[in-house]
């Protein structure tokens, strides 16, 4: 007879194990919401879970400027916006552990020098894979662009939803909650704050 499980998709090769007072933990909360982790569907589930949240906080381990190291110089006189918009990103409130779910979009006007526009997610997505708040989300990614690319300002605006206000507590799905951080030229100029955020869609 073939077994109902899959491919063992929890097999340890080539992943960190698990420590034991991690499944522990686990498995309390299991058992305090109701269920009984012995049982056989639910065996595996610490490990998981565990893996998983090493994984949604992925980003402690890493200096989100790292990715704004390398900058280009030859921009041809480019001195005008450069925007990348609708990046999705996901991460989870410090409050609850829950998901937030989202998109970005992080503007920056250049000096001499720009980066490569795939960077600005890679900052984004250094700072969601941690425990957050969207406000300090916001402020940390622009921020961090603001201290290391030196440019003449900055503009990110967040808009997401969070599971703690939409599966659980309010349940109010389909609210979504925007933030933003302008610096520089973006906050001293109300034309140019007025154009930037026009791009963006806002
Ligand atoms: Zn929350």
């Amino acid at each position: 007879m073939s077994s109902l499980v899959g491919p063992d998709e929890d097999d340890p090769r080539g992943k960190p194990p698990v420590p034991e007072d991690v499944q522990e933990a686990i498995r309390t909360l299991i058992r305090w919401t109701g269920d009984d982790p012995e049982r056989e569907g639910l065996q595996d589930t610490p490990k998981r879970v565990a893996r998983a949240w090493k994984e949604y906080c992925v980003g402690y381990e890493e200096d989100p400027a790292v990715h704004l190291s390398r900058v280009f110089e030859e921009v041809g006189g480019y001195d005008e916006i450069v925007l990348l918009k609708d990046i999705p990103f996901q991460s989870h409130c410090e409050h609850h552990m829950a998901p937030i779910i989202g998109k970005a979009a992080i503007a920056y006007l250049p000096t001499d020098h720009v980066v490569g526009i795939s960077k600005l997610a890679r900052v984004l997505h250094g700072y969601a894979r941690r425990l957050q708040i969207q406000e300090r989300l916001t402020a940390e990614v622009a921020q961090c662009i603001w201290d290391n690319l030196q440019p003449k300002g900055v503009a990110v605006v967040i808009e997401a939803s969070h599971a703690c206000m939409t599966a659980r507590g309010v349940r109010t799905p389909g609210v979504g909650m925007v933030t933003s951080r302008v610096m520089g030229t973006f906050r001293k100029d109300d034309r140019s704050r007025k154009e930037v955020l026009g791009l963006m869609g806002y």
